[in-house]
């Protein structure tokens, strides 16, 4: 409505206006029962049931196959970055990392102190605009996982297929945190998908974690009890509080998004937003331009700069007063970075789009 900004953040983000109006109109007596879902036990049968639809969402817009766990967790999807190695290897364990921006670099350093973590590739040198061809990686024999980051939310470069781990039981892991059921993804191909909610499917404060169950209940014996899979999984993920009203408001979102006819659908319509504002930055004659390699960028996160970058601070200011805020880029790349997740309407992005024609007809 006319009240709401066109919020480009990259997280915590936009939500669909649909969800918001529905917890708005739940949000004081629940169903009914007398009390929000904020006050409600994590034990009571009120709360198992939106837990409990929750997955049960998840796994059909993901196709989750029944020998795969679904954990709501807190901590971020930084703390797995942490979880995953003190979960799937020992200490003398070999894991590699394929390394497409700063995330993936946060979670190989991470790693770093519960395993030995080899960046098999790195694009830095290269700023972060490629995606590596998958035959040319040399992945390390035996090693235990592959992680990949399947989306780098501030470079915006994104993986459009998946690499196959070289050994027999080497596991493929992803870190989709900002590209969550942004479109279909075969979960099978993974040992372990792990994202923070606050992109694509909620609120922060809730971390999704999809892992196949027989990797579950092998973590180094020094697993903070917080951090291991298997005590959320044998409690299904009430082991302690959880974040009851962001597991709420995924469950809100996930089926909004199985009314919008599940993730085919919805990975169309991102498509065609991020196709409109990528080729107004391409046909902008050079005004605008992004510098992720073609093929490889992102459906969600879409840097940009300015020929004249001199004009970036008035470019986001002069946005901001027409109610399209947070296109500054992140302070680690500059320029301009557009998050259009899953809520952010077409409109949006066809406003933005319109906004840049203008701004580049008064300052070209
Ligand atoms: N991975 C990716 C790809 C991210 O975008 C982010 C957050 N921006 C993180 C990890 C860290 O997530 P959190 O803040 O939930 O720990």
């Amino acid at each position: 409505s006319s009240d709401r900004v066109f919020n480009f953040a990259a997280g915590p983000a936009t939500l669909p206006e649909n969800v918001l109006l529905k917890a708005q109109s739940e949000l004081y007596n629940w169903n009914g029962c007398g009390m929000s879902v904020m006050e409600m036990s994590h034990r009571g049968k009120e709360f198992l049931s939106i837990i409990q639809k929750a997955e049960s969402d998840l796994r059909t817009l993901l196709n989750i196959p029944s020998n795969y766990s679904v954990l709501f967790l807190q901590g971020g999807a930084t703390t797995q970055f942490a979880a995953v190695p003190l979960n799937l290897c020992n200490p003398d364990d070999v894991v590699d990392y394929v390394v497409t921006g700063s995330w993936g670099d946060k979670a190989f350093k991470e790693a770093a102190k519960y395993c030995k973590p080899k960046t098999i590739w790195s694009g830095k040198s290269e700023k972060y605009t490629k995606i590596p061809a998958f035959d040319a990686l040399e992945q390390t024999p035996g090693a235990k996982y592959l992680h990949i980051c399947a989306n780098e939310t501030i470079h915006g470069v994104e993986f459009k297929d998946y690499p196959k781990p070289a050994g027999e039981s080497t596991l493929l892991v992803a870190d989709m945190s900002s590209n969550f059921c942004s479109k279909p993804v075969d979960v099978t191909k993974f040992g372990v998908i792990y994202a923070g909610a606050q992109k694509n499917v909620g609120p922060s404060g809730v971390t999704i974690v999809i892992i196949r169950s027989d990797l579950i209940g092998h973590a180094q014996t020094i697993t903070p009890v917080m951090l291991d899979y298997k005590i959320h999984a044998d409690n299904n993920s009430l082991y302690n509080t959880p974040p009851c009203y962001g597991i709420y408001m995924c469950g809100l979102v996930f089926e909004d998004l199985i009314a919008q006819g599940g993730l085919s659908e919805v990975e169309k319509k991102n498509a065609y937003k991020a196709g409109i504002l990528y080729d107004a930055i391409d046909g902008s004659k050079g005004f605008f331009r992004c510098p992720v390699e073609k093929s490889v960028r992102s459906l969600m996160n879409v840097p940009f700069t300015l020929a004249k970058p001199e004009l970036e601070a008035e470019f986001v200011k002069e946005a901001a007063k027409e109610k399209m805020v947070q296109l500054k880029g992140h302070r680690s790349v500059g320029g301009m970075r557009a998050s259009i997740y899953n809520a952010m309407p077409l409109a949006g992005v066809e406003k933005l789009v319109s906004f840049m024609k203008d701004f580049q007809a008064r300052h070209d």
